[in-house]
């Protein structure tokens, strides 16, 4: 019998499904996994009690803590009961808004571009913007080609797999080598790449990657889901902070959940670009709309940033102070631009054992194993809100050093 036959021998199920071998390779792969320490498991959020939580979370991405800001829940509370729980059908049919195009033309504003696009995630952004921005080899009579920093984030990284393009991916933030792959390809070429790279914390020279691409007149698309909010002019984002932003030949995208509190992604750029994804970014056509209560959330959170540029300033801050405390103890930690703070950790296993001291000490900590990490390397994530208080972060701080500490791991770089 062939090793995915049913056995007609095979005892039901629950369901009523009959035993199959069709998936035992699962097990092998599960198998595999357990021994390089690199099985994930899901691990819901304790639910929300009154007063202050037993755990200080420095693993989510509420930046400017926003999520649970009043107006912010206030807004998505009431924009639920008058259009309801879903947006109902996709952006081109019934999934679109006034509170879409409120939002879209408040970010378009605030980041200083022509236009926008509000999409259901910064995943499908990027999808969209990386799929639907290298030129068809039909219209240009070449393939386009996708110039891609090796450290970009996944939802680029399949950007470019799923394009009809060219694909050259470059060493990490290295405007010579993105030159040198457009050089063959003028007029042609699309850079991508994020602001803030999300393993490390580090930002992606822009302004000479722009150079190169106005070089060899391509195009740059910069995913600044980590710049929004945190970065430049009251967190206008790393883009507006280069001098790029509006540029008739940059395009950038962002997330809604991150430093906005809610949930969705963003494409920002020229008019045109804008016009062109609403006829053919699949992630678009075919999704459904992003939920009123998110479009609600996103928007009441940018008139708070508005309001209160300072938050930028402060999570950058809190972001510097835990690098400070953390390298300053013998921890490995490139010195972050924006709120991703990442320690080195010797190994898989070690990562994960030192996130559940953290855990067990009382500080909600990331960890970042292969394959989210490219170079084998594994790390713990700690990310910088600007509602952490002076002696939270020396707190949270004193646990990741103290659980090094105990385990061994202070001198392994
Ligand atoms: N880009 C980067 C750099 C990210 O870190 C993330 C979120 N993990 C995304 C895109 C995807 O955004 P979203 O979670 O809204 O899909």
């Amino acid at each position: 019998m062939p090793h995915n036959a049913v056995s007609p021998s095979s005892p039901a199920t629950r369901t009523g499904a009959t035993r199959s071998t069709t998936f035992d390779w699962l097990d092998e792969q599960h198998r595999l996994r357990r021994e390089a320490g690199l099985v994930r498991t899901l691990r819901p959020r304790p639910e929300p009690g009154a007063g202050e939580p037993a755990v200080l979370d420095l693993a989510g991405n509420d930046y400017l803590g926003l999520s649970r800001h009043p107006e912010v829940t206030r807004a998505a509370a009431d924009a639920a009961h008058r259009w309801g729980a879903g947006s109902t059908g996709s952006r081109l049919v019934s999934g679109s808004t006034a509170l879409h195009t409120r939002l879209e033309e408040a970010l378009a504003e605030f980041c200083g571009f022509e236009a926008a696009l509000v999409f259901s995630s910064g995943y499908a952004a990027n999808l969209a913007a990386v799929t639907a921005l290298a030129p068809p080899p039909e219209l240009s009579g070449a393939r386009g080609l996708l110039v891609s920093d090796e450290g970009n984030h996944a939802s680029l990284i399949d950007g470019c797999r799923l394009a009809r393009a060219g694909r050259a991916v470059v060493p990490h933030a290295d405007p010579e080598a993105a030159g040198k792959a457009l050089a063959a390809h003028p007029g042609r070429g699309l850079v991508v790449t994020d602001s803030v790279f999300s393993v490390d914390g580090d930002a992606a020279p822009l302004a000479a990657l722009a150079r190169q691409c106005r070089r060899h007149g391509a195009g740059l698309l910069v995913d600044d889901a980590h710049g929004l909010g945190v970065l430049g002019d009251g967190g206008r984002g790393a883009v507006h902070a280069a001098g790029l932003a509006g540029a008739p030949d940059v395009v950038s995208t962002v997330t809604l959940s991150k430093s906005l509190g809610a949930q969705g992604g963003v494409v920002l750029g020229p008019a045109r670009v804008i016009a062109h994804l609403v006829s053919s970014a699949r992630t678009f056509i075919f999704d459904t709309g992003l939920a009123p209560a998110a479009a609600a959330a996103a928007l009441a959170a940018l008139e708070v940033l508005r309001r209160e540029p300072g938050r930028a300033a402060r999570v950058r801050a809190v972001a510097g102070d835990l690098h400070a405390r953390l390298t300053g103890a013998g921890l490995t930690a490139v010195r972050p631009d924006a709120a991703v703070v990442s320690v080195r950790a010797p190994s898989p296993r070690a990562a994960v054992r030192w996130q559940a001291d953290c855990r067990a000490a009382g500080i909600e900590v990331g960890c970042f194993r292969p394959p989210s990490v490219p170079d084998g390397v594994s790390r713990l994530r700690l990310t910088a809100r600007a509602d952490l208080t002076d002696a939270q972060v020396e707190r949270a701080a004193g646990t990741v050093v103290g659980t090094a500490a105990a385990e061994g791991f202070l001198n392994s770089r």
